[in-house]
């Protein structure tokens, strides 16, 4: 196998020629079709996260097909087309696991980071985290659902049911949320760059009833504002954004410091709440959302020997929605 492989944090992805590995128990081998490329991946790769797998092969949202199963595996066929998503493997015993919150496991391996992801020809993979997909839309529409679509579901949730929602950061969790947003019935407000007019277009396109600068208010009070944006600053800027007992919620893994701030921005019952990793409920609940939503996500195709390219990109936000990479 061939993989794009960060040798240590800082430096750029190697293209590296790796052994071909057979599966062991309860896991598979998946020759990857396509992967996406995550905001997150720039924070492993900037060494901004704890103890990560080193060497490490980046890439957690990943599709391909099953092309070897180890033994003890049930339920998954060789040529089946599988998702797999941040969450790599969990423990299974600690006082999160057994109480519906795996996504705090004390004991996690995350694709692409604890462990070797999809930045690569194949991947091996813990069965129990793989998601079968089904053959609707093809591998690279697809790849974005499995974190952008996946951290901005769950945020989604824990927002609330709230009609004004407000979105700070127009990139690829972003430009999926709104589409599910929009189907339930709310109003999208967007929050780019300042002076981002291409990303508020898109927004628009995508059917915001506003898109603006996050320096800007909104014209009517939110009920809940989700921040995907990696900037600090954001945070008082969203509170005072959101209406009274109003929530807002943080979705990155990684965020640039976060500014003091008057109490009077949280009083009233404003909430402030973080939103980690997932669980495997919320890919089932979101994967069974998006054939009713006809989620259509926009990516943009590099060659997988490119990934320094699309990180690039990415960091310098020179494309909209999501890059994927395809081997
Ligand atoms: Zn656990
Ligand atoms: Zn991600």
């Amino acid at each position: 196998m061939q993989a794009m492989v960060l040798k240590s944090p800082g430096t750029a992805l190697e293209w590296t020629e790796l052994p071909d590995r057979h599966p062991g128990p309860g896991e598979i081998r998946v020759r990857v079709t396509a992967c996406g490329v995550c905001r997150t991946d720039l924070h492993v790769l900037d060494g901004e996260l704890p103890n990560p797998l080193s060497p490490v092969i980046p890439g957690h949202e990943i599709v391909g097909r099953i092309d070897e199963i180890g033994p003890g595996v049930e339920g998954l066929q060789p040529g089946q087309r599988v998702g797999l998503p941040w969450l790599g493997h969990t423990c299974g015993v600690c006082r999160f696991c057994t109480s519906g919150q795996e996504n705090l496991c004390d004991q996690p391996l995350f694709n692409g980071y604890t462990r070797d992801g999809g930045f690569a020809t194949a991947t091996i993979a813990d069965a129990r985290f793989a998601f079968p997909l089904g053959e609707a839309g093809d591998d690279v529409s697809v790849a974005p659902l499995l974190c952008a679509g996946l951290i901005g579901w769950r945020s989604l949730v824990i927002a609330g049911d709230g009609r004004n929602l407000g979105l700070y950061g127009f990139g690829a969790a972003a430009h999926i949320l709104a589409q599910v947003a929009r189907f339930q019935g709310r109003s999208v407000f967007a929050f780019t760059r300042p002076g981002d007019t291409g990303g508020q277009n898109f927004a628009r396109g995508l059917g915001a009833v506003w898109a603006g600068g996050s320096d800007e208010m909104p014209p009517e009070p939110l009920d809940a504002a989700i921040i995907f944006a990696v900037v600090g600053d954001l945070v008082p800027l969203a509170l005072k954004a959101v209406r009274k007992g109003g929530r807002v919620v943080c979705a990155g893994i990684h965020m640039s410091d976060i500014p003091s701030f008057r109490y009077e921005l949280l009083w009233e019952e404003r909430q402030l709440v973080s939103v980690a990793n997932l669980t495997r409920q919320d890919g089932l609940d979101f994967l069974a959302q998006v054939p009713k939503v006809g989620i259509v996500t926009s990516t943009t195709r590099y060659r997988l020997d490119h990934a320094n390219e699309a990180l690039a990109d990415l960091r310098a936000g020179r494309f909209e929605g999501a890059a994927v990479l395809v081997p």
